[in-house]
């Protein structure tokens, strides 16, 4: 742990933010050490937040540079400033990668979320009020797919579909049902907690018996279908959104991919209609990720991520967890913990007392509210970017079923969980986030060869 004293990073450290960390540190210490406090977290512990993913120093450094001072509202030859020059480069860049890496006809790399891709997914194809179908938030639908604490559930209205409760596969036969009765404007496949994975000729032949829109969020495993582990959305969709910074492994931001018949539309739902200026830094760090992500070491990395999240989802069933839907296909699990007589929220406390970071999360049909829930997820991105294979992987799933059952507050509780908390450290000290060592190329990021 840093504190206020904490002393300086190590010469080759300063890689990962450039020259100029000396400089944050003389304006601002007290920054300067909440950035080095929290590379210490990240090399201390597990991260296994489905969502997240570690960066390589080549996306840092273009998010840290001059691009993040222009201005360049409209897009590459079509500006409404001038001095656009440079930034155009880097968004052509961005454009041309991403459409090449995804087969897609036309890309919007602007949004400046996932959130904000999907605000101009619903502004380019659907009127206030207008019934969109997608997934119900409690079954792994994400909050911009209809709730009420959404402007999604807000201005439109959302038919919520749901997995079946034997399977807790997506109930297709309900999907169809819904649609032909609700006739939708827009149909959603996507989530950000599901396991499997989606059949989009289904949802595609759907679509067309009602005559909607069928969009993807892709927001999760967009990282997965560019690294080729699993299939692409593309051919099938209207539109596809995405985050950037999931398994793909990009700055935080957002993206669209659809049809050419789709693109004015599209473009104008991002600028001018949610968005202002685009974040230009955040553009040239995506175009950097998906230089990345068309690499060899990337297509392994994404297929390794698939076997790692199976390998660490086997050992915590064998740690008395219930798999959700008998396991996973991609980047990510849900675990249903209510045969232990520990609740998500518990289960969270306990994993980060043991350095490992994972979220509670409701399980299909939890009868627990969710602030508690019943279940946790877990994701392997992160992990497989430091370097884990299968037996990490799995050696990671044994100690959180251990950390989960630990009682914390009690005085064995306590120490099982400072034991574990020890077996972490070491298996991290053995593939470390960001080794201390200088990066030798961006892609050595996530080559697991270290
Ligand atoms: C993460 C996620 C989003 C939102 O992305 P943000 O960048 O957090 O706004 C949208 N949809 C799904 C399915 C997601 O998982």
């Amino acid at each position: 742990m840093s504190d206020a004293g904490s002393p300086r990073p190590a010469p080759a450290d300063q890689a990962f933010w450039g020259p100029d960390f000396s400089e944050l540190e003389r304006i601002d210490p007290e920054i300067a050490e909440i950035t080095l406090a929290e590379l210490d977290r990240l090399r201390g512990g597990l991260q296994l937040i489905a969502s997240e993913n570690l960066t390589s120093p080549a996306v840092l450094a273009a998010l840290g540079s001059t691009l993040s001072n222009k201005y360049a509202e409209g897009y590459p030859g079509h500006r409404y400033y001038g001095g656009c020059a440079e930034v155009d480069r880097a968004e052509s860049l961005a454009i041309e990668r991403a459409k090449t890496l995804f087969g897609a006809e036309h890309t919007n790399m602007q949004p400046h979320s996932g959130a904000n891709a999907n605000l101009a997914v619903y502004a380019a194809f659907a009127q206030p009020g207008d019934p969109v179908l997608a997934m119900s938030l409690p079954h792994g639908g994400h909050l911009t797919h209809g709730s009420k604490v959404s402007f999604s559930g807000k201005w439109f209205t959302p038919i919520p579909y749901h997995v079946d409760k034997s399977t807790e596969l997506i109930d297709y036969d309900e999907v169809r049902d819904l649609a032909l009765t609700h006739r939708p404007k827009i149909i959603v496949a996507g989530a950000t907690a599901y396991p499997r994975l989606i059949d989009f000729a289904k949802f595609r032949q759907i679509a067309d018996e009602v005559g909607a829109i069928l969009w993807v969020d892709a927001a999760h495993f967009i990282g997965l279908v560019a690294g080729g582990a699993i299939p692409s959305p593309v051919p099938y969709a209207d539109v596809v959104s995405a985050t950037t910074h999931k398994v793909l492994r990009g700055p935080r931001g957002g993206m669209l991919l659809c049809r050419a018949e789709h693109a004015k539309a599209v473009d104008k739902a991002v600028f001018p209609f949610s968005q202002g200026g685009p974040l230009m830094h955040s553009i040239a760090a995506k175009a950097v990720a998906l230089k990345e992500a068309a690499s060899d070491e990337y297509r392994a990395y994404a297929s390794s991520v698939v076997d790692n999240a199976a390998a660490m989802t086997k050992a915590l069933e064998a740690g008395g967890m219930r798999a959700v839907s008998g396991g996973t296909d991609t980047h990510l699990a849900l675990l249903d913990l209510r045969e232990l007589g520990v609740s998500g929220a518990e289960a969270e406390r306990r994993c980060e007392a043991a350095r490992i970071t994972l979220n509670k999360n409701a399980i299909p049909f939890d009868p627990a509210p969710p602030m508690v829930a019943s279940g946790i997820r877990v994701g392997s991105a992160a992990v497989t970017t430091q370097g884990f294979g299968t037996d990490d992987c799995a050696a990671v799933g044994a100690l959180i079923a251990r950390a989960v059952r630990a009682e914390d507050g009690t005085t064995a509780g306590d120490a099982e969980l400072a034991d574990v908390a020890r077996e972490v450290s070491e298996l991290v000290a053995r593939k470390p986030a960001y080794p201390r060592q200088a990066p030798q190329s961006s892609a050595a990021a996530g080559d697991g060869a270290r």
